[in-house]
């Protein structure tokens, strides 16, 4: 999404990027490290075999999963990026499985030690809205007040017949739950939804939308649904293949879906990304340049501006 905000003139949607880069007067890049999670959907606490697109996996081989101390997956991940972009401040991004699944105590040890670097400004955090908990959010909340936190949740989708038909293994209660003891504190709220899949509609996706600006969030991450290679979804796509989002069809959808979104949220990211070798569908056959070419290209002709019909009406 570098350049997703540098083309867009004017400023059409609210870009995370440059939102970071105004809050800290410049460039912040995310170190993302791996501290060792599993995820409830997977360990048999929920159930086992995770979610029904899940790549978590497939997109760790063995050499690329890090189990060196954070201290040391901080260091090493600062000077990689620091040598390649010259760059001063980061976010140190517990990224795979559910981060914030063990004990308040060794997550606490775990994230203070994450942000024990002069050049580390923040933290952020993935995990499900079931993962967390009044002690949780609370320690977090304390750490909010060190540093920038950025905890985001895993919503995928607002629709609980959605949910289970993913075997997400929990409905969306559990993200209304997670959101009434995270609002109103220092913490910034991130959520990721999930768009295309099949048994959905338009109008359902758009009104993601207006439950996500209802809801409170600060931050967004829109997927839009990919296949990919070992997942549960794509052994059913292989049995027999639905339908999946075309790339006009996605462009078209994001410009009003942007449109509906509360003007206050931040867009970290627009669209999926699969490795080639593992993608199964959409193949669009676009790069994320063309991607971010085609968003900004579309936005402009359109007059699209983040808000513009921005309303709770179709909120749940
Ligand atoms: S909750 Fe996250 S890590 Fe767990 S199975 Fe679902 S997508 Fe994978």
């Amino acid at each position: 999404m570098a350049a997703l905000e540098k083309l867009a003139q004017p400023q059409r949607f609210r870009s995370y990027n440059r939102w970071l880069q105004e809050k800290f007067g410049e460039r912040v890049y995310k170190v993302i490290v791996d501290g060792g999670f599993t995820c409830p959907n997977r360990d048999g606490t929920v159930a086992v075999g995770g979610c029904a697109y899940c790549n978590n996996n497939s997109f760790r081989p063995p050499s690329a999963i890090k189990t060196d101390p954070i201290r040391d997956q901080v260091r090493e991940g600062i000077e990689y990026i620091r040598k390649r972009f010259d760059a001063h401040k980061f976010i140190i991004y517990f990224q795979p499985f559910s981060n914030t699944y063990a004990e308040t105590q060794y997550l606490r040890q775990l994230y203070a030690e994450a942000i024990d670097h002069r050049d580390v400004v923040g933290l952020a955090i993935g995990t499900r809205p079931d993962c967390v908990d009044e002690d949780k959010v609370q320690m977090i909340d304390d750490l909010a007040q060190q540093t920038f936190v950025s905890l985001e949740f895993g919503v995928e989708s607002i629709y609980d017949e959605t949910l289970r038909r993913v075997n997400r293994g929990h409905d969306y209660s559990a993200f209304l739950r997670a959101m009434t003891i995270t609002r109103g504190r220092s913490i910034h709220i991130g959520a990721h939804l999930i768009l295309g899949f099949p048994w959905e509609t338009r109008e359902q996706w758009l009104a993601m939308a207006d439950e996500m600006s209802c809801v409170g969030v600060d931050a967004l991450k829109i997927h839009h649904l990919h296949i990919v290679r070992g997942t549960a979804l794509a052994a059913e796509y292989a049995r027999r293949p639905f339908r999946v989002l075309g790339y006009e069809e996605y462009l078209d959808l994001l410009c009003e879906f942007v449109e509906r979104l509360d003007p206050n949220i931040v867009i970290e990211r627009m669209f999926g990304e699969a490795p080639l070798g593992l993608l199964v569908a959409p193949n669009w056959r676009r790069t994320k340049n063309d991607l971010v070419r085609d968003i900004n290209r579309i936005f402009e002709e359109r007059d699209v501006k983040q808000g513009a019909k921005h309303n709770c009406s179709g909120a749940l």
